[in-house]
């Protein structure tokens, strides 16, 4: 995505997690969002670093639109107040929805479920589905466990190099916004390295 980048969807935690600087990070990233004009594409939800996200990106004044499964509505609290709340049928809906209103992702701390989603976009990226980037924002070095084990799948000859490289990582919000506004995609079209047969 270059130059005209305007929904930013963010994956992230459902839980605040143990350190105050994860919700900081979540909170610089809302108001950075909301402070370049950009939308804000979320889970939808109030709860963990998903609300923190979204308050700051409203309190700045950014168009939010909350993306989330109708049995997820009383577990993750759905968002009473932004600017637009999907309420979908399914987890696959929501990532389908918030990948389709957004131009770039950035993924906060979280767990399982941000993996998840992380490494959908990442692999609809390496099959060129899309040609939006995705910034891990490595708030005190949380991902760099996930950055080990990518490098470690390379080394392995499980993932071309040139498609680790979709997996970006950034140190700050801002940078992670730059990062993203200034995306292009590798042009690799190839996957799997075909080995002739014996
Ligand atoms: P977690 O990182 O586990 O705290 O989850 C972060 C968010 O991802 C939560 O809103 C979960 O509901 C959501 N999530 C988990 N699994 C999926 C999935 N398969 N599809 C869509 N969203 C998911």
């Amino acid at each position: 995505m270059t130059g005209n980048m305007k929904g930013v969807c963010v994956f992230c935690g459902a839980n605040p997690g143990n350190r105050p600087e994860y919700a900081d990070a979540a909170r610089t990233l809302g108001h950075a969002i909301a402070a370049r004009g950009l939308n804000l594409v979320y889970g939808g939800g109030k709860v963990g670093l998903m609300g923190v996200v979204a308050d700051a990106a409203l309190e700045g004044g950014a168009r939010v639109d909350g993306v989330i499964p109708e049995n997820l509505m009383n577990r993750e609290l759905g968002h009473g107040s932004v600017t637009q709340l999907h309420v979908v049928g399914s987890m696959h809906e929501r990532k389908a929805m918030m990948a389709e209103l957004s131009d770039g992702f950035v993924v906060l701390p979280g767990g399982f479920g941000t993996l998840e989603e992380a490494f959908e976009v990442l692999t609809w990226g390496q099959l060129g589905l899309h040609r939006k980037g995705v910034v891990f924002l490595d708030v005190d070095g949380f991902w760099s466990r996930l950055f080990d084990m990518i490098r470690g799948m390379e080394a392995e000859g499980f993932v071309r190099p040139e498609h680790g490289m979709i997996a970006m990582r950034a140190d700050t919000p801002e940078q992670a916004l730059d990062i993203l506004a200034n995306y292009r995609p590798p042009e690799v079209t190839r996957w799997i390295e075909r080995v002739a047969q014996a």
